[in-house]
């Protein structure tokens, strides 16, 4: 049937609505970790006032939108300890152990509470041969002892398309509807008239009506997930919108915070995941579950070869490590590449068959069904792929490429922001601070302001179950922090006007001149947010080691692409918006800007290539771990409109 309501987007209005609200604790993002505080928070702070907002609908907002087919922290039999040098190795050696080794000891409460809630873990069965673990259902929950199925060390298996909607509807509940804004996009974030660097609200507006929010609070947590689409994607075209990370989180945590002058750090870190070619197909089962193994262009066995062990040992000890970092298996699939001896594969092929030699017919039918489920679950695409092209993963091999760069803090980076650790004696000093003599667990440097999951700097793999459990442990910080301050009085250090004026911006300067020209997308007066979209990641991809040089990027490069962002910061304020859909765009590149400058001024500080295989600085090759083991932190002054970056040591903690 046709539909009955004409097609398009809510046309803007010059004159929206404006709606004030003041709460003592506002929750930023719909994601894992805003789920997280969602359902933690009202057992502390029952009688305090609480409102989320997220920019798309909960059940299906964020990076777990599609569902996944693993949960990839689970501590289990494992230990802490353990699990923060796994963490510390990955990321070549830099990575604040204090909330990693906090974030160890809660997270399996996360995973077991999503069990309770209905979400389906795989167990394993005494034959040890049944994988999707059905027959283990019966063995019981993993609370009371039963043992989940294991792709790895840390990672477990679940059937997991509906895994957000199970988390979001729990976060729901416990919070009440009443208190959630869907379809709300915050622009900025608002600091207080009367105190110093203290956090008092933030602006945002509907995507659904217009209508603006404006929204003073006591405490506040932002957690909007990472950035994507801040350089090209490998995919254009046809295929522009395919990318491996959820093309809605647009950089807005690392933006919104720093423009109010929180400290970031690690911002120099990306994630460029190899995956499967063109669909972005998850890669872990494959690798974990069905042993299989990655072959050059000439069928060989690229990673133990000697060139291979040469090359690792350049990184060493990193390189060397029982468990090579993920930034250096993509170097050496690079070196393949490069070399001449790509394009690299993944060999589905002997793998199955490999498997299938321990079983009977019907075992491996259902084994195969398992790989296409693997996609079904959370990357739906990547089994579009394979039908488009006749791909059956026991006849037919897979290429595998390393995607574009995304910046995130949760999975296999740690970019993010420099937040307090736990007010406990193990916690070095400089890894914690307070307000007014309290220190505040996961507090970001802007009192009052809080983060988690991809926000939260120097911690990455804490993936889906982490965040979640890092949105609680704010949550706890959140509630102690309104209780501790019971008098503050948030008032904004922006007016009403001033604050809708900014929002709004965009589509008054829409109105002002689309009559100008007949072709709506083009004129002399403004830009619209998707041309801006292209000419940022030209920039980034040319410049700023982008897939079009092998991620390779130079001193004067660098040069090149901050001169190239400062233009776009300035022509954004040019930016047009006719409806409700291109505001949101407007604001989405707005953020990416900032999110990708912050990212290569860091590159640009840190003279030394810390991370090869997702980054190289061609005038600094390799690590200086003698100059630069050290994080580096930044921090923008929003009254002098500076940025300054700096060193801040590291301090083991784990031996
Ligand atoms: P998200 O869950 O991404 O949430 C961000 C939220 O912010 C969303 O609700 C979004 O709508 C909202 N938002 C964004 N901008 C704004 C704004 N301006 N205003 C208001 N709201 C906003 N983990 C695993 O455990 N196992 C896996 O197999 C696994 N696979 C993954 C595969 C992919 C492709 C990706 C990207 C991640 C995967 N992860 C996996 C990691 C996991 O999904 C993340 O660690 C986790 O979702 C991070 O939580 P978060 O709350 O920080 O961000």
């Amino acid at each position: 049937a046709l539909p009955n309501k004409p097609l398009g987007e809510l046309k803007a209005e010059l004159n929206p609505e404006v709606e004030e609200r003041e709460v003592d604790i506002l929750i930023v993002g719909g994601g894992m970790a805003a789920c997280g505080t969602a359902f933690e928070i009202k057992k502390w702070a029952a009688d305090k006032s609480i409102l989320l907002c997220d920019k798309a609908a909960m059940e299906r907002s964020g990076a777990v939108a599609q569902g996944l087919s693993a949960i990839n922290t689970y501590v289990g039999t494992n230990s802490k300890e353990d699990y923060v040098r796994m963490v510390r190795n990955d990321l070549m050696g830099l990575v604040r152990e204090d909330l990693i080794f906090d974030l160890g000891r809660h997270v399996d409460d996360s995973v077991h509470l999503f069990e309770e809630w209905g979400l389906p873990v795989w167990k394993k069965t005494e034959d040890g041969k049944n994988l999707d673990g059905k027959k283990g259902q019966k063995m019981g929950t993993l609370k009371s002892g039963a043992q989940p199925v294991r792709t790895g060390k840390w990672q477990i298996m679940i059937n997991g398309e509906s895994y957000k909607r199970v988390v979001a509807e729990a976060a729901k509940l416990a919070l009440g509807e009443e208190n959630i804004l869907e379809r709300v996009f915050i622009v900025e974030l608002v600091l207080d008239a009367n105190e110093e660097n203290r956090i008092a609200g933030a602006v945002g507006f509907s995507v659904r009506e217009n209508k603006i929010y404006i929204i003073k609070c006591n405490t506040m947590m932002v957690a909007c997930g990472g950035a994507v689409n801040i350089y090209q994607p490998r995919s254009v075209g046809e295929g522009k919108g395919r990318a491996w990370y959820p093309v809605w989180n647009a950089g807005s945590t690392y933006t919104m915070c720093m423009k109010v002058g929180a400290e970031l750090s690690m911002m120099e870190n990306r994630f460029t995941p190899a995956r499967f070619k063109d669909g972005y197909g998850p890669v872990g089962a494959w690798f974990l579950l069905f042993k299989a193994k990655t072959l050059n262009g000439l069928g060989e066995p690229y990673a133990g070869s000697d060139a291979a062990k040469a090359e690792l040992e350049k990184y060493a000890p990193y390189g060397t490590a029982a468990i090579t970092p993920t930034c250096l298996r993509n170097h050496l699939m690079l070196f393949e590449m490069k070399e001449g001896r790509g394009p690299i594969i993944m060999d589905t092929v002997t793998a199955l068959a490999a498997l299938g030699e321990t079983m009977d017919k019907k075992e491996l039918k259902h084994l195969e069904s398992e790989a296409w489920e693997d996609f079904l679950d959370m990357t739906c695409g990547q089994a579009n792929l394979w039908c488009a092209t006749n791909t059956e993963p026991e006849k037919k091999n897979s290429e595998i490429m390393p995607t574009e760069p995304y910046l995130l803090g949760s999975h296999s980076g740690c970019c993010g922001l420099w937040c307090s650790g736990p007010a406990e004696d193990w916690v070095p000093a400089s890894y914690k601070w307070d307000y007014n003599g309290v220190v505040y667990n996961r507090m970001t440097t802007v009192n009052g302001l809080f983060t988690a999951g991809d926000g939260v700097g120097c911690s990455g793999h804490k993936f889906s179950s982490g965040s979640h459990a890092e949105g609680r442990i704010a949550a706890k910080s959140m509630a102690r922090f309104v209780k501790n301050n019971p008098d503050f009085k948030p008032t904004l250090n922006k007016s009403t006007e001033e604050l809708v004026d900014l929002v709004w911006k965009p589509v008054k300067v829409f109105y002002e001149f689309s009559g100008y020209t007949t072709a709506v997308d083009i004129n002399p007066n403004y830009i619209k947010p998707s041309g801006m979209a292209l000419r940022l990641m030209k920039a980034t991809h040319e410049y700023g080691a982008g897939t079009a040089t092998f991620y390779q990027t130079s001193s004067k490069a660098l040069e090149v692409v901050m001169d190239l962002l400062e233009t776009m910061r300035e022509d954004c304020e040019k930016l047009a918006a006719g409806d409700l859909h291109e505001l949101m765009r407007a604001w989405e590149i707005y953020h990416r800007i900032w999110t990708v400058e912050a990212h290569l001024r860091h590159i640009q500080f840190r003279k030394e290539t810390r991370y090869p295989g997702f980054y190289y600085q061609a005038d600094y090759p390799g690590q200086d771990d003698e100059n630069w083991f050290c994080f580096v932190n930044s921090k923008y002054d929003p009254k002098a409109g500076t940025w300054e970056c700096k060193k801040e040591d590291y301090i083991k903690i784990i031996s």
